[in-house]
């Protein structure tokens, strides 16, 4: 139990302070008389009024909490989700958790999930916007980001707002927002690069890229733009700046050559067995987590990374290249398996020809009776 005085306020100027800060204290001076009367105190005064000796729990009104409660209040921010599917539920979840306001707009109606995660959902884009959020995050699949961004009435959000994308590509939301969007409108592209499958269940460690296309060079929205990054930094993610093109680079050479082998093992039908190797477990983790993702975003992944198709082409010549080493040796054993016999009738001369030729030395010498070849190699001395 803490011990709490209702009288513990701030000391009116005719009230010797009881409780001097460090600073006032002097060590030179003589502590005071025994003798000095102090001032009554205010329950000495009203002896008969209320008083709080003691609490059980932190009371709303403790300074400690006013304080706390500010400082979240001043933190949190109006986050709308704009396509409120599987990869926006995942992400309002961490956001609500951290104590933002969350609202979301879909063309699905997703009232229930919303409402279960205690996010606010609007079926119609113009509401969403009346409610005036600080962000707007762009999550819709990747094909029908331009259709979503194109009939999105921007005129009813405030005219700074932040808009973040978190595509899976870059370069394409990057060229969309910059064309689509009104010039107050601050930019930043982001790509989370993990999902509802990897990020399950902490997102610490996990990569989280970022560009910041266009950001207005003054407090608040610079701010507002470390505030969002925040969110993933306090999750525990790796922060990673990086240029749109960059990332497309780096993310079709490992993120699409994943998703593209997770869904080639998932139509092999990959089952697990009592022997499992450590190696078949991660093929099979592999097509667990790719498999949740929709066909759609693997379709974007390829259809708006320019750097793609290279990638694809580079691994079907990889495959290939791997088969032909294979067939190459398989040819190998089969060719000698075919000409071995025919090799085979000339090859026991071959090795006769050795002993024979001992033999035949050894008749030389007279121990032994064996008939002579004549044309053989080491024979011919011996006619
Ligand atoms: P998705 O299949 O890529 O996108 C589904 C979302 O797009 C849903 O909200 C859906 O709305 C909306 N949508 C689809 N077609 C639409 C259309 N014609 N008009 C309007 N909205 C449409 O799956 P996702 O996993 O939820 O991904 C969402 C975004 O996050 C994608 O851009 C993806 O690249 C990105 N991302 C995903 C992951 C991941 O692990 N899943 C990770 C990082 C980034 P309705 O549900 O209302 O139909």
């Amino acid at each position: 139990m803490l011990p709490f005085s209702s009288t513990q306020t701030k000391p009116s100027p005719h009230t010797p302070n009881l409780y001097p800060s460090s600073h006032s204290i002097s060590h030179s001076l003589p502590s005071p008389p025994s003798t000095l009367k102090l001032p009554k105190t205010h329950t000495q005064l009203h002896p008969h009024r209320l008083r709080i000796r003691a609490i059980d729990a932190a009371q709303p009104f403790d300074y400690e909490t006013r304080i706390k409660t500010h400082y979240h209040k001043s933190n949190a921010l109006k986050i709308a989700i704009l396509g409120f599917g599987n990869f926006g539920q995942f992400l309002a979840k961490a956001f609500v958790g951290q104590g933002h306001t969350v609202l979301a707009q879909s063309r699905s109606d997703y009232t229930k999930a919303a409402q279960s995660l205690g996010v606010l959902f609007y079926t119609d884009p113009n509401d969403l916007c009346e409610q005036h959020p600080e962000v707007v995050i762009l999550c819709t699949s990747i094909l029908s980001s331009e259709k979503v961004i194109r009939s999105f009435p921007f005129q009813r959000l405030k005219r700074n707002t932040l808009f973040v994308d978190v595509l899976s590509v870059k370069e394409f939301p990057r060229d969309l927002l910059l064309k689509y969007l009104p010039v107050e409108f601050d930019i930043l592209c982001t790509h989370p690069m993990f999902g509802p499958e990897s990020g399950k269940n902490s997102w610490a460690n996990l990569p989280f890229v970022y560009d910041k296309v266009r950001i207005g060079n003054n407090g608040f929205r610079l701010n507002r733009c470390e505030k969002f990054l925040g969110i993933f930094a306090k999750e525990g993610c790796r922060m990673v700046e990086m240029s749109c093109a960059e990332h497309d680079r780096h993310a079709a050479g490992s993120q699409f050559v994943t998703h593209t082998m997770g869904r080639v093992l998932e139509r092999f039908n990959l089952e697990s067995s009592p022997i499992n190797t450590k190696g078949y477990e991660t093929l099979l983790n592999l097509v667990e987590n790719t498999s949740g993702d929709s066909f759609d975003l693997y379709y974007g992944l390829f259809m708006y990374n320019k750097n793609a198709m290279e990638q694809l082409e580079r691994l079907d010549n990889a495959f290939e290249a791997l088969k032909q080493e294979l067939f190459g040796n398989l040819h190998e054993v089969c060719r000698k398996q075919l000409f071995g016999t025919v090799e085979a009738a000339e090859a026991p001369r071959e090795e006769t020809a050795q002993p024979q030729k001992l033999l035949t030395v050894g008749t030389q010498n007279g121990h032994d009776e064996t008939p002579k070849k004549g044309h053989e190699n080491g024979t011919e001395q011996l006619h």
